[in-house]
């Protein structure tokens, strides 16, 4: 039987509206800042999608486009002025900077309770503890979908592809925190099909199309695609043999249209709940 597919943008736009209907009863509207330096096409496309994504949501959104030649003096003082206003209540600052910039030292300037991407290392350490902190986007989205279809994954065998700061690593400390049984799999794991094949819920954030094919899913698993890669042809396509997968799979994400919208519409969120925490009312 074919799978249950996964509507990401449906539960974007629930999300989206459920953030503006709750910034349009606000006096101070929530702010935020995206920092970007140089002139990165992908960063670029990618800030102008924040800025309509707060348009949509009233949040109030500032942007700094920073020169290539930016000095890391420059970029902290940025920082620094935007932890002060008051109006902003969250900063994104896009990565990769320019090679001659210190990422870490700029990602540790920026104030945590306005860290609403959730890289600061006082917000990955609160994660990891659970206190109640900000919640990276993605790994976030993933569990809000997996809550939107009433899939729970506790006592589930969870197999994460990926070990990444911002995707593998934060998403198995929220599956165990939702009490699944977490597996991480990485470019050394032995049998990444046979681990993927044990997964009653799989997710996928490797950024490498087709690795993951029908025969590694179990008959009835939810399967998450995180990835976005582009083929030869320039479409957007997931890790997963989508087609083939969705004839196993119980539940599925497509992509586009699964945890890319979802992990956007978080992102409001976090800026409002950062405002909420700043006493804005
Ligand atoms: P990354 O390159 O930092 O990490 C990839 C991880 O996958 C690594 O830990 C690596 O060990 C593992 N991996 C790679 N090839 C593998 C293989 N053959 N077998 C097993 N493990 C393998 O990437 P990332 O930043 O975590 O992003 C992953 C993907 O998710 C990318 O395609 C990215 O574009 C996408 N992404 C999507 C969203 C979204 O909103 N949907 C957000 C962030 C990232």
């Amino acid at each position: 039987m074919a799978a249950v597919v996964m509507d990401g943008r449906a539960l974007a736009a629930k999300i989206k509206e459920e953030v503006r209907l709750r910034v349009e009863r606000m006096e101070h509207k929530p702010g935020m800042a995206v920092v970007l330096v140089g002139d990165n096409p992908a960063a670029l496309a990618y800030e102008s999608g924040k800025q309509r994504d707060c348009q949509q949501c009233g949040i109030y959104y500032d942007t700094f486009r920073l020169p290539e030649s930016t000095t890391q003096q420059e970029l902290l003082e940025v920082i620094g002025v935007l932890n002060d206003r008051e109006d902003i209540d969250g900063i994104l600052l896009l990565v990769p900077l320019p090679g001659h910039l210190d990422q870490r030292a700029a990602v540790m300037a920026i104030r945590p309770d306005k860290d609403v991407d959730c890289v600061h290392p006082v917000n990955m350490g609160d994660l990891m503890l659970g206190v109640d902190s900000f919640q990276p986007c993605t790994p976030a989205g993933v569990i809000r979908l997996l809550d939107e279809y009433h899939i729970d994954p506790a006592g589930k065998r969870c197999v994460m592809v990926g070990r990444s700061n911002i995707v593998g690593k934060p998403q198995a400390v929220l599956l165990l925190k939702r009490n699944g049984t977490v597996t991480v799999c990485h470019t050394k794991t032995r049998d990444l099909a046979g681990e993927c094949r044990q997964a009653d819920i799989l997710v996928s954030a490797a950024g490498r199309a087709g690795l993951i094919t029908a025969d590694m899913v179990k008959e009835g698993a939810v399967v998450i695609d995180v990835s976005i890669n582009r083929d030869a042809q320039g479409r957007l396509r997931g890790d997963v043999d989508y087609a083939a997968a969705a004839e196993k799979a119980g539940y599925i994400t497509p992509v586009p249209g699964g945890i890319g919208p979802v992990t956007r519409s978080i992102l409001m969120e976090n800026t409002l709940t950062a405002a909420l925490r700043h006493g804005k009312k």
